[in-house]
């Protein structure tokens, strides 16, 4: 059958919006524009993160640099980054200021008797930058109920029943992301600074834990009505062996298509297209007639979880929003391309 190039519109479809995650299926497109799509929204969707921390006092079990890391990894609710222009572009200042960066301070003594958690929530945005540039509503502060805190203090609690079980994630924004507990006497002090950036330079920049894509048709699937007709019980026992969670026999001995790999979770492999083509071949078949191909997936299956500092559909709308603009490079610069070509190629 010919293959038919010319295709509709790109299709979105079967949206399915969380909090914190989205499904959606993408249609009449390529595995590359699925991939693109995937790749810029874990990797060039800016947001903000902590990048600079200054310690003044630090008595608490965790060394600097230890705190310095966990603190860049908090998620800051990044809905305004697109007001912040880059710490490195910026024109307004040697070092900091509100255009391109956010300041926050935590200062924490434990006078008391018991360990005292530090906390997002011990961080104060300074008075001078936050508010500044972010447009009114949407401040770049913690997002305190990242979906982790509420994950791991469930199964911690589920292993010891009734002791502190968070039942809501507005019980997770409570309690705050932990930072370093403080014993009898300690203290912990610092000034922070958050930057506007993208997983490309590090992945506490990345707006998403995950984003998977699955295609359907699958790339390889086996013609299983031929292989029944062709193999004996041995045969198909040995194919089996190599096709777990791909295929498994029913009561008649004739092999079907396992749930996992009905639902994508596992794929046929090098091997086992192998192994069933030497079988069907010892059995009079040909390699050709068991094994179809397909190079021309219909649909994509996304899964797209975000570290909460923005929403899933922000995340994919403004992902779309930097393949465009990339685009819109090239042809501006292609309208300038005289006969005589030009020096500097676009930054992409
Ligand atoms: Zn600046």
């Amino acid at each position: 059958m010919q293959m038919q190039y010319v295709r509709d519109r790109v299709q979105l479809d079967s949206v399915t919006l969380g909090r914190h995650d989205m499904r959606f299926i993408l249609r009449n497109t390529d595995v590359s524009m699925a991939n693109a799509i995937r790749r810029t929204m874990i990797a060039e969707v800016p947001t903000m993160a902590i990048d600079v921390v200054t310690i003044h006092e630090n008595t608490s079990v965790l060394h600097d640099e230890y705190i310095a890391h966990r603190v860049g990894l908090i998620p800051l609710a990044s809905g305004a980054a697109d007001a912040y222009t880059y710490n490195r572009d910026c024109e307004e200042c040697e070092d900091f200021c509100s255009r391109c960066s956010v300041g926050y301070s935590l200062t924490v003594h434990n006078s008391t008797e018991d360990d005292v958690p530090v906390t997002s929530k011990d961080l104060i945005p300074a008075a001078d930058s936050a508010v500044a540039a972010a447009p009114p509503g949407d401040p770049v502060v913690p997002v305190h109920d990242s979906g982790d805190v509420l994950r791991d203090a469930v199964a911690a609690a589920a292993g010891t029943p009734g002791a502190g079980l968070l039942t809501s994630a507005a019980d997770a924004a409570a309690k705050g992301i932990l930072i370093v507990k403080l014993g009898k006497g300690q203290r912990l002090s610092f000034t922070a600074v958050a930057k506007k950036g993208i997983g490309k330079e590090h992945a506490k920049w990345s707006p998403v834990c995950t984003v998977a894509f699955r295609a359907e048709p699958p790339a390889v699937r086996f013609v299983l009505p031929r292989l029944n007709e062709l193999l004996d019980e041995t045969a198909k026992a040995d194919l089996l062996s190599l096709a777990l969670g791909v295929v498994a026999i029913d009561d008649n001995g004739n092999l079907y298509y396992d749930s996992p790999f009905l639902a994508g979770r596992s794929a046929i492999t090098a091997d086992a297209v192998r192994r069933a083509g030497e079988l069907a071949a010892a059995a009079g078949g040909a390699e050709s007639e068991i094994v179809e191909f397909c190079e021309h997936p219909e649909r994509f299956e996304f899964e797209v979880e975000t570290t909460g500092v923005l929403a899933p559909k922000e995340v994919l709308t403004r992902a779309i929003g930097v393949l465009r603009d990339k685009v819109t490079t090239v042809a501006a610069h292609l309208a300038q391309v005289s006969q005589e070509g030009v020096d500097d190629p676009p930054l992409l």
